[in-house]
């Protein structure tokens, strides 16, 4: 949900007027009667009618946006690469797509990010989903039947939600190790109190780029990286991939070779499937087994979490709205740096640089 009841009371203190459509939160537990109480109208047919700013989750069906009025904002996570013909709609009707997950990795975006949000929740909920499928206990236990052993979990991509996975495995009493190309995340995940386990010796093996993301790396990284992955991976019974590179397809970590050396009973969660996928085999919503290995592949895994997902999304979208709110003309007027971050499209174009040419 792009709104709570929380957020429409803060948005209507702002100033603005909230048309919410009927039923959007059911997911979350949220009802109409809850939204109205915060201060909305429900709308059960053309909830866009007249709207200057329009916020989703995902980017809203353009038939949809006929009402809206002219070069309305439309904020939500568009997936600019994934749904390029919808960003072009939106232009060619004149509308202003905002990306949220285009929103800089800057001090002062970072209560705005919806990408850092939704990823703390996927890590904590993989870590969970897998626990719950795998067939044995996550901690040591020492019983008067005999001692079960610790599950053996691996984190690939150590960024907010790698992090998370890793912090939940811990919490359960998995051993935990966790990989990623950029050398900044070793000590980060020792601190959590796993170990680490990453290439060493190979040219270009820091792989950190623009913003903190990681960039692609070299031919010679990879093969390192492989036989690095498949020397570990034979050992793992739990294994959360999380590994993503803005804009490409997510990298391929973990091959159906590696996959035939895990102990049947294992369980491989695969966070990128939306992207592309890291584990050769993830099919997007379904959980597939592969050498008596599950591979889980949901694509919306904070959606697993609604309701916490809703409050952290819809909170980020205040946070936007609110920091570039302006009493004098009633709605937000974006400044340069963030607008440049995030617009799409505007005056009938498209407008970023990454999607243009
Ligand atoms: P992400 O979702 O883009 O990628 C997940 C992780 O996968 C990253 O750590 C990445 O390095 C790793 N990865 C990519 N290719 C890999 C490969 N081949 N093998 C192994 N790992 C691979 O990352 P993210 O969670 O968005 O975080 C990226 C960076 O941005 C981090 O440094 C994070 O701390 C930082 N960050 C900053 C802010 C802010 O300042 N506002 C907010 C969120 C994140």
């Amino acid at each position: 949900m792009a709104a709570t009841p929380e957020t429409v009371r803060k948005l209507s203190a702002l100033g603005a007027k909230l048309v919410v459509e009927s039923g959007a939160g059911k997911g979350a537990g949220i009802s109409d009667d809850d939204f109205q109480a915060a201060g909305a109208a429900i709308a059960s047919a053309d909830a866009a009618a007249g709207a200057q700013i329009v916020l989703g989750v995902q980017g809203p069906d353009p038939a949809l946006l006929g009402g809206a009025a002219p070069g309305a904002w439309i904020v939500a996570g568009l997936d600019p690469f994934g749904q390029r013909a919808r960003v072009d709609a939106y232009a060619a009707v004149g509308l202003e797509a905002l990306a949220m997950e285009f929103m800089p990795r800057i001090t002062r975006a970072q209560s705005m990010d919806i990408l850092s949000s939704q990823a703390n929740l996927s890590g904590y909920k993989a870590v969970l989903v897998a626990a719950n499928l795998y067939g044995r206990a996550f901690p040591m236990m020492m019983t008067a039947a005999g001692t079960v052993s610790a599950a053996k979990a691996f984190i690939m991509g150590v960024g907010v939600a790698g992090l998370q996975a890793i912090a939940t495995a811990r919490r359960l009493g998995a051993q935990v190790s966790a990989t990623d190309v950029r050398s900044a995340t070793k000590e980060q995940i020792q601190s959590l109190g796993a170990k680490p386990i990453f290439v060493e010796n190979v040219a270009g093996i820091e792989g950190e780029g623009a913003g903190g993301y990681a960039t692609e790396m070299s031919s010679e990284y990879q093969k390192a990286q492989a036989e690095l992955v498949s020397s570990h991976i034979a050992k793992q019974d739990i294994v959360i991939t999380t590994a993503l590179i803005p804009g490409r397809a997510a990298p391929r970590l973990i091959s159906d070779a590696q996959i035939a050396t895990m102990r049947p009973g294992s369980v491989i969660y695969d966070l990128a499937v939306a992207q592309g996928g890291n584990v050769e085999g993830s099919v997007a919503d379904q959980v597939v087994e592969r050498h008596g290995v599950k591979i889980v592949g949901y694509a919306n895994t904070p959606a697993l979490l609604p309701a916490d997902a809703s409050a952290l999304f819809s909170r980020n979208l205040f946070n936007f709205l609110s920091a570039f709110w302006d009493k004098e003309q009633g709605r937000p007027v974006l400044d340069e740096e963030i607008g440049n971050a995030i617009r799409l499209t505007q005056g009938g174009q498209v407008v970023h640089e990454r999607l243009k040419g």
